[in-house]
């Protein structure tokens, strides 16, 4: 028998997961949502089930085959060993962009930013959240940031093309570029050449930091902010809350084969079973993704009645206000109060159109024609514990070559020879930067004067290749 429903991957999660998920699914069947949800296990249960990443391995022929992906929030066992799944399937399924609406339902929820209404865009894959971590020495772990050009493009992309769509007229920036030169340097860089190409949509940038505290001080300032990875962990959190409850705000992964919606919130293990927990995150993760599969008019007709349901005062204990509330609902009653107002629409808040909505088809990255890559020099990181940096300095200087020339060993990124300060405090692990003479290096004579520092027992914890690119040096000055 053939059916026009859509087939959609779902997970009812942990925690408050199922309530807001089966509270969910009867407002999408009430609204005439043409979907066929085919449920998965993850989570908890199968995290302790000894699946590392809490995900059964035949679930990812489903999202394989449906593409679209419907999670309810689910519970990380406490204690190592465990990954994250979220992050398991954002890198798995490609979905590069977060994207995360913030909005303030004033006066009907308490917010004390009542014309806030920002959408943050964050990178999704990328970052610090590569897993690419190391002990080296017995003082010091090093957890990679991967930030790549394709990586960089594509969210910026996706940020500009998402406001052009959404009629919004600014998109800013938020990097830390002023210490992160090359990485963050650009992430800002890419900003800025994309942005060109969207002259009707304004674009300013901000180091996170300031602009982090402005979304706390004046969220209403911004419109669409697009952002690195940690960067919009932290931020989005932020803003959904200063918004009104994260209870919430829904967010949507896209990516260039799948997508998936959820909330933002966790599995609210203090609200499980209780029937108290507000459904409205995971609803606007489905209505999002309602859009996303082209049944933009259901996704409408939800959205309207639940800004209808709120307006009317029926709220969740999250958002109640004696005074100002109702009535107060716990989460099959308010999913009810949302189905008995399809068909109406807000008389004051904001009801959004989704006409026309369709998901973003983002032209292919092009990757970038090859530059003239030129080997320079070696940074050799040591485990090093004898002495001070003076002795360190004297003696490494007569491993060096007519090829290879000590120049300056740090400590923690400070210099610290030659002319380094007293008062540094050192750690068990030196970068030593050797460097060519005629900018020319053969990788022969890297791997000569690493066996020599071996052989004179030296312990080399990892090496790092210094590269020109059309002349330009493709890693950073050192400070101090
Ligand atoms: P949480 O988001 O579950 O809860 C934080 C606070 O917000 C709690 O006080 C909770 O009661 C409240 N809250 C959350 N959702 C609500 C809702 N729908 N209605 C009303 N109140 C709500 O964060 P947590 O307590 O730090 O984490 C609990 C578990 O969730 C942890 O195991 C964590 O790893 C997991 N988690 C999962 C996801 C996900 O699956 N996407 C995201 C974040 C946290």
């Amino acid at each position: 028998m053939t059916t026009n429903k859509t087939p959609i991957t779902i997970a009812y999660g942990d925690g408050i997961g199922p309530s807001i998920m089966q509270a969910t699914l009867d407002i999408l069947e009430a609204a005439g949502a043409q979907i066929a949800p085919e449920p998965i296990e993850i989570g908890e249960k199968v995290y302790l089930s000894g699946q590392s990443n809490g995900i059964e391995a035949s679930a990812w022929e489903s999202l394989r085959r449906t593409k679209v992906f419907l999670k309810a929030p689910i519970t990380t066992p406490q204690g190592g060993g465990y990954k994250s799944l979220n992050v398991s399937m954002r890198k798995a399924l490609g979905l590069y962009a977060n994207v995360r609406p913030c909005i303030a339902y004033a006066p009907f929820v308490r917010t004390k930013h009542p014309n806030m209404d920002l959408v943050i865009v964050r990178e999704n894959e990328e970052d610090l959240y590569a897993g690419i971590e190391h002990r080296q020495t017995e003082e010091v772990y090093q957890c990679l940031k991967l930030i790549t050009r394709p990586g960089c493009e594509r969210i910026v992309r996706y940020a500009f093309e998402y406001a052009q769509q959404q009629n919004r007229q600014r998109v800013t920036c938020f990097i830390k570029d002023n210490i992160m030169k090359l990485t963050d340097g650009l992430f800002h860089q890419v900003f800025r050449d994309i942005a060109k190409e969207y002259p009707d949509i304004q674009h300013d940038s901000m180091i996170v930091d300031i602009g982090a505290a402005r979304v706390a001080d004046t969220p209403e300032a911004f419109d669409v902010i697009v952002m690195p990875n940690l960067y919009g962990d932290i931020i989005s959190d932020v803003a959904a809350q200063i918004a009104g409850s994260v209870g919430m705000a829904g967010s949507a992964n896209i990516g260039d084969h799948c997508a998936m919606f959820e909330a933002i919130h966790g599995s609210a293990p203090d609200l499980a079973g209780q029937n108290i927990a507000n459904p409205s995150g995971l609803l606007h993760g489905a209505i999002q993704m309602l859009v996303h599969i082209g049944q933009s008019e259901v996704a409408e007709k939800i959205h309207h009645a639940w800004l209808a349901t709120l307006e009317q005062g029926l709220h969740t204990a999250d958002i109640y206000k004696e005074g100002q509330s109702k009535a107060l609902l716990g989460t099959t009653e308010f999913a009810k109060a949302v189905i008995s107002r399809l068909g109406q629409s807000p008389s004051q808040l904001n009801a959004p159109s989704y006409a026309g909505s369709k998901p973003l088809v983002l032209p292919a990255v092009a990757h970038k024609t090859p530059c003239d890559k030129e080997l320079v020099g070696i940074d050799i990181f040591l485990q090093w514990q004898k002495g001070e940096a003076q002795t360190l300095g004297e003696e490494l200087k007569t491993y060096g070559s007519d090829a290879l020339d000590l120049k300056l060993i740090t400590n923690r990124g400070v210099k610290v020879w030659p002319e380094g300060f007293p008062e540094t405090y050192c750690v068990d692990h030196w970068r030593c930067r050797f460097m060519s003479p005629n900018m020319h290096l053969d990788f022969a004579e890297v791997l000569a004067l690493q066996t020599r520092l071996h052989d004179a027992g030296f312990d080399v914890v990892k090496t790092e290749n210094l590269y020109n690119f059309n002349g330009e040096p493709g890693y950073a000055a050192v400070h101090g």
